[in-house]
Order: C-alpha cells, then sequence, then structure tokens
C-alpha cells in the first residue's frame, strides 16, 4: 500500500500490507505454507542470523502471509508494527515473557476474560510475578497496588461480565506517569470499535480468534505495540540479551525493540507461532471487519433493549444502553458501540434458577450453546451450569456470575428470528 495518503480505516482492512504478488500476480494475500526459507549465501544466512539483517528464516519466527497479517493489523490499531502469534493466550503470555522477569509485578484489571485471570494468577506466579488485581473502574484502586517493582499495567477495552469499559485515558496516564506500559486486550471491541494506542496504552493484545477472524473458523493472537514507550530504564528490553550476543534490543531497534525481543527470543523460545493458513484465514476475516462489527453492534443493542423490556428479564449489562453505568465511557471510547458480547440475568422467581438457566439454554433454537465469543453466528453460555458448575450459589454471586447469568454473543442472523428465538426460550424457561 502507498503512503501517498492516510488511508482510510476500510482501505487498510483490504491492502495494508500487501501488493499483488510481483512474479505470479496473485491479488489476494498467497498460503507460504513453508517451514523455511532458502538463504542466498552464507554470509547472508550469517547476518540473518546475528538479527543485522531482517529476513525470513524459520516459520516460527517469521512467514510472509503472517507479515501481511502482522502488517495490516498494525495499520488498523495505529502501531507501530505486530507480532502474531497461535492464540490470545500466546499473545498475551509472549508480552508478559518479553517485558518481566522474577521477582517484577503486575497490576491488573480484575474485570478480565476468565483464561486470562488464570495465566497471570497461577502461571505468572510460577514465573515469580506477582498480579494484583483491582477493581478497575477507581483510579485510586490501580495507583494504591503500583510498587517500585510494577512493571506493567494490564486491563480489558470492555470487560465482563459487568460490561465495563475501562477508562484507558485514565489508566495510561497513571501508567505514563510511572513509566510502566500500559497493556490493553481490545479483543471484545476490534480496531474498528477501539483503538486504544489512540488513548494512551502502549501494547494491545487481541485473541483474533474472535471478531477478527470472525467465523469461528481459527484460533490466532496478535501483539500491537505503539513504538513510543521510552524502554531506556527498562531492563529486559533495554539490557544486553545473552541469548543474542548481549544484543541490546531497545538501542539496537529503537521502536521495534520491544517486538523485535518478542519475536527472536520468546517466539523462538516458547513456538507459540501461527500457522500460514490461519493467518490467511484471519486476513479473510479482517477484510470484512467494519461491515461485521457494524451489523454485530446494531444486534447486539437490538437485543439488549429487547431483553431490557422483557418479563422474564432481571438485568441487562450492556454499555450500550442509556441507563448503563457504562454509557458515558462507551460514547467517548466505544462510539459505534461497545460490541456485541454482554450478560443478563434470568429473573429468578420461585423455583431454582440454575435449572431454570438450563432450560432456557435448551430451549433455544439459534444461539449455540459453546465457550467461544465473536462468531458470525450469535453464541450463548450459562456459566452456573458449565464453565462455573462447581461453585456454589454463594460462590457464584461472589465471582460475580450468580447462578441467573446468561453470556450472550449476538451474531449477524435477522434481528426478528433472534428476538423470536430468546423470546421463545424466556416463556418455555419460565413454565
Ligand atoms: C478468547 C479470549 C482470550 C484468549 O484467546 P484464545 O485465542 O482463545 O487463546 C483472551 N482475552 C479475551 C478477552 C478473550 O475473549
Amino acid at each position: 500500500m502507498s503512503d501517498k495518503k492516510d488511508f482510510g480505516f476500510e482501505t487498510k482492512m483490504l491492502h495494508a500490507g500487501h501488493i499483488p504478488d510481483a512474479v505470479t500476480g496473485s491479488r489476494a494475500v498467497p498460503i507460504y505454507q513453508t517451514t523455511s526459507y532458502v538463504f542466498d549465501s552464507p554470509d547472508k544466512a550469517a547476518q540473518l542470523f546475528e538479527l543485522k539483517q531482517y529476513g525470513n528464516i524459520y516459520t516460527r519466527i517469521n512467514n510472509p502471509t503472517t507479515a501481511v497479517f502482522e502488517e495490516r493489523m498494525a495499520a488498523l490499531e495505529n502501531g507501530t508494527g505486530a507480532l502474531a502469534t497461535a492464540s490470545g493466550m500466546a499473545a498475551q503470555f509472549t508480552t508478559l515473557m518479553t517485558l518481566l522477569r522474577p521477582g517484577d509485578e503486575v497490576v491488573a484489571s480484575s474485570h478480565l476474560y476468565g483464561g486470562t485471570y488464570t495465566q497471570l494468577e497461577h502461571t505468572m506466579k510460577q514465573l515469580h510475578v506477582k498480579v494484583h488485581f483491582v477493581e478497575p473502574t477507581d483510579i485510586k484502586n490501580w495507583e494504591a497496588a503500583i510498587t517500585p517493582k510494577t512493571k506493567a499495567l494490564y486491563g480489558e477495552t470492555i470487560g465482563n461480565p459487568k460490561g465495563s469499559i475501562l477508562d484507558i485515558e485514565n489508566v495510561a496516564a497513571l501508567a505514563a506517569s510511572h513509566s510502566i506500559p500500559l497493556i490493553i486486550d481490545s479483543t471484545f471491541a476490534s480496531p474498528y470499535l477501539c483503538r486504544p494506542l489512540d488513548h494512551g496504552a502502549n501494547i494491545v493484545v487481541h485473541s483474533a480468534t474472535k471478531f477478527i477472524g470472525g467465523h469461528g473458523s481459527s484460533i490466532g493472537g496478535v501483539i500491537v505495540a505503539d513504538g513510543k514507550f521510552d524502554f531506556t530504564n527498562y531492563p529486559s528490553i533495554a539490557d544486553p540479551t545473552a541469548s543474542y550476543h548481549n544484543l541490546k534490543f531497545f538501542e539496537t531497534f529503537g521502536e521495534y525493540g520491544f517486538l523485535m525481543k518478542a519475536r527472536t527470543v520468546t517466539l523462538r523460545d516458547t513456538g507459540a507461532c501461527i500457522s500460514p493458513f490461519n493467518s490467511f484465514l484471519l486476513i479473510q476475516g479482517l477484510e470484512t471487519l467494519s461491515l461485521r462489527m457494524d451489523r454485530h453492534v446494531k444486534n447486539a443493542l437490538a437485543v439488549a433493549t429487547f431483553l431490557k423490556e422483557h418479563p422474564q428479564v432481571a438485568w441487562v449489562n450492556y454499555a450500550g444502553l442509556p441507563d448503563s453505568p457504562f454509557h458515558d465511557l462507551a460514547k467517548k471510547y466505544v462510539p459505534r458501540g461497545p460490541g456485541a458480547v454482554f450478560s443478563f440475568g434470568l429473573k429468578k422467581g420461585s423455583g431454582d434458577v440454575r435449572a431454570k438457566g438450563k432450560k432456557f439454554i435448551e430451549s433455544l433454537d439459534l444461539f449455540s450453546h459453546l465457550a467461544n465469543i465473536g462468531d458470525a453466528r450469535s453464541l450463548v453460555i450459562h456459566p452456573a451450569s458449565t464453565t462455573h458448575q462447581q461453585l456454589s450459589n454463594a460462590e457464584l454471586e461472589k465471582a460475580g456470575v450468580g447462578p441467573e447469568l446468561i453470556r450472550l454473543s449476538v451474531g449477524l442472523e435477522t434481528i426478528e428470528d433472534l428476538l423470536w428465538d430468546l423470546d421463545n426460550a424466556l416463556q418455555q424457561s419460565s413454565l
């Protein structure tokens, strides 16, 4: 893509990072399904391995199809570069492994995806990294948890199950005042609804498995960096790296220092790389991202409004509704709409509400019962009878996922059909 003009979001979705293949003329991005690349000469090979020249070595480190996905994501997030990974979990892990050392600490929002909570709480502990979880809506909580050992702040643009919207600019200002990078998981928003780097975040991670791919067909993740964070006094990126002849990543690569270390040290050594075929499928997803997100958001608002009025529904946590406590933050950070994933509560009534939740799920026709979000199809899960079934009702309340809570990921179907399906299941479950 030429740099003659600052192209719009949709143009970047379709063109960024790719020019038609010079040899074959292929208009679509080719799938380079190869493990390795022939070196021009032994000298060139030596240069590549010493990182004195950038080029393809081995698909665990880089791949031309994946490079298009990475450049496109960097363009869409207004970042300086990107690194694709095997999954969203791998994107987070690669980021943290690159930044942190044993003894470091992280301050994280407590409104997190369940898998992220487990990774931060348990796996990071094994690496001697302590994560302090804070209620994210009050900036004082973040501030109070920062210590001289804090090396990163971590949050999500749209947090579940409360549908909370993070005040990114506030948290970014705090991070900057302590010279700590702010990492934002923006999976629920996608770069079309929110670009955290524009609000002062330093690193964005995504589970590309969700809205970026958009079709529920591929697991993948991506890290995008702003390239502006000053790592001069940040040991893991500034200090000599023993496994690269004491190369100093920040001094050598400047704005690309963090990403170069993430790629050539962390990804090389953990092996959590994406397959070229999945990169290709994620590129297909990106090409229609804005169109799908507009429809996801439109359907989600219609569903949330419908549920809010329904006699069998106790509450709806969607920041797109005017009476949500997060409505003003949503207007600022996700003005096109706060995504399509949200929770609502079944009215408790006299019977067992957990059984009612089960009956509701069983009675749905179109919503698929599964543990995913961001598919083109509508999805539903009842945590009390699935992911959290071992917890008592009291424990569920404490975890913020009461037995009446249902989570939806609203898809792209005809809206009347989705409302018909929900209404029908709500009637059935109230019998
Ligand atoms: C799904 C998800 C992840 C994990 O991504 P995977 O691709 O499943 O590894 C992380 N964060 C959020 C917000 C998610 O929805």
